[in-house]
């Protein structure tokens, strides 16, 4: 290694502050890191394959696409390598140096309080050996969403090397960043062979990790958390993986079980979803989709407000991950994948902006949806109900799509003034059902909570003329009602 750049450097002060997290507190779950590692890997032939199908020559483009996991007792260390995009010495300082995400910040201080709480409490302590500051937090809580994916590499090793050539550009030098997790970093050009392309991550575990230096440790982590991964991962040259794409075979043939281990896989959710809609279509356009409605919500107005997407395939290859073109922001809680014959491979995803194709799907999508609510809600009341419960806060701003404007109003949802308690539900037909005749009009109040709804002084006319009253809980249910101005004649 050249000494030259050998310099140690300050992480930036937020990852000091993952770090810190991640090499002091026990961790449930610790396996994890192994997903983060090979998704980043995978990520990086994702990137590689497709710049190689817009047309652009990597370096040893013979090099099969694929990650490979070593196990080595005696040096007590495991590496992964991948044959993907790899960095330069730039893009390791970069990327490996900071935290992109915003709202990290936040995020990590309710952590550390939290495990302050834990570690005061004394509740769920691995062992009794916690001491001090230690506490017992699941890593997946701190690693997925706010992308500090690589760090989780530092629960279970004290000292990581980078090693990575670039796939890409005249430059063909690799480059070492290696690190003991406390604080500082160091990137030096390499001498090594390895790798020919890509980046190789090597890992010296700490004592109480050994158990990652296990074969059956390592593939079961693997099958659990990265089943679906699209490139093959080996382990000590055995394929641990089995990549089918899901959404292609025939529904029939797939079980309630493989729907809820593909979900998992793809959202890193530790829960089944609550239901799923696979179909595929030949026109307009030819594409199939396999979607899933979570069983728990997500705050699009907070902190997930870029979180959602759908996965974007051209036949079997990831075009882009968390498409905003395939849903309207009202169904913005659909998980899942969208495959289609009708793109081409090397499209730029700047072009995926107005695209023609995306827009036909996403009216398919739109209306397969509708009428798969509507079914739920037809044939499964209760499940319609946790649905509402979950995501009718989005859902609600669909009062924008004028096409489907009277769809999405019937599938609406209020708590009002002639249901037995707050939890019980009606849709707007119920309450016309319900009126008096000649009523031909919504009424509702808006209130923070069904108390103070039924303390509205209006509400004592409506109660002696015996008019039920729609109770409007949310800031965003005026707007809504505003805008969907009148519903089967009736005026709100
Ligand atoms: P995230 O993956 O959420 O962006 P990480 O901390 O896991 O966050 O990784 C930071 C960045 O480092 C990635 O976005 C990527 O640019 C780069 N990176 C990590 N691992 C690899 C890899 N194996 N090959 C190429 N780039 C990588």
């Amino acid at each position: 290694m050249a000494e030259a750049g050998k310099k140690p450097r300050q992480f930036r002060a937020e990852v000091r502050k993952v770090l810190h997290i991640l090499t002091n507190s026990l961790y449930t779950n610790r396996e994890i890191f192994l997903r983060e590692l090979i998704s980043n890997a995978s990520d990086a032939l994702d990137k590689l394959r497709f710049r190689v199908n817009r047309g652009e020559s990597p370096k040893l483009p013979d090099l099969p696409l694929e990650i490979r996991i070593t196990l080595d007792k005696d040096a007590k260390t495991l590496t992964i390598a991948d044959t993907g995009l790899g960095m330069t010495a730039e893009e390791l300082s970069e990327n490996l140096g900071t935290i992109a995400k915003s709202g990290s910040e936040q995020f990590l201080a309710d952590i550390a309080a939290e495990n302050a709480a834990k570690a005061k409490s004394g509740n769920g302590r691995a062992d009794d050996s916690a001491e001090g500051e230690e506490a017992v937090a699941d890593a997946a809580n701190i690693i997925g969403r706010f992308g500090v994916g690589f760090y989780s590499i530092f629960m279970v090793a004290n000292k990581v090397a980078v090693t990575s050539r670039p796939a890409f550009g005249d430059d063909d030098a690799a480059h070492t960043w290696t690190s003991d997790g406390l604080g500082t970093y160091t990137v030096a050009q390499s001498d090594e062979a390895e790798p020919a392309r890509g980046t190789v991550i090597k890992a010296w575990l700490k004592d109480d990790a050994v158990e990652f230096l296990e074969k059956f440790r390592v593939e079961s982590a693997i099958r659990k958390h990265s089943a679906f991964v699209p490139f093959p991962v080996f382990v000590d040259g055995e394929q641990a993986n089995t990549q089918p794409a899901l959404w292609r075979e025939p529904k029939f043939s797939i079980t309630k079980e493989q729907y809820a281990a593909f979900y998992k896989a793809l959202t890193y959710d530790s829960a089944d979803p609550l239901d799923e809609l696979h179909f595929s279509v030949d026109a307009p356009v030819q594409f199939n989709a396999l979607l899933f409605i979570p069983d728990s919500a997500q705050d699009f107005f907070g902190s997930d407000r870029d979180f959602w997407g759908l996965d974007l395939y051209a036949r079997r290859v990831l075009i882009q991950h968390r498409n905003k073109e395939l849903i309207p922001e009202y169904l913005a809680f659909l998980k899942g994948v969208v495959d289609t014959e009708d793109l081409p491979l090397n499209i730029s995803r700047e072009t995926l902006q107005e695209n023609v194709v995306l827009r036909k799907i996403s009216q398919v999508i739109v209306k397969q949806t509708l009428n798969h609510l509507e079914k739920l809600a037809r044939d499964d009341a209760e499940k319609y109900s946790a649905f509402w419960r979950l995501h009718g806060k989005v859902f609600k701003l669909g009062y924008h799509d004028f096409a489907n404007r009277e769809r999405i109003t019937a599938l609406l949802r209020f708590n009002s003034s002639s249901l037995a308690d707050a939890e019980a539900l009606t849709s707007l037909d119920g309450y016309m059902e319900r009126a008096p005749e000649g009523q031909k009009t919504f009424w509702f109040v808006a209130a923070p909570n069904r108390e103070a709804a039924r303390l509205n002084p209006h509400m004592e006319r409506f109660r002696q003329k015996g008019i039920e009253v729609l109770y409007l809980f949310e800031p965003i249910d005026e707007f809504v009602m505003d805008g969907l101005g009148r519903y089967k004649e009736w005026e709100f």
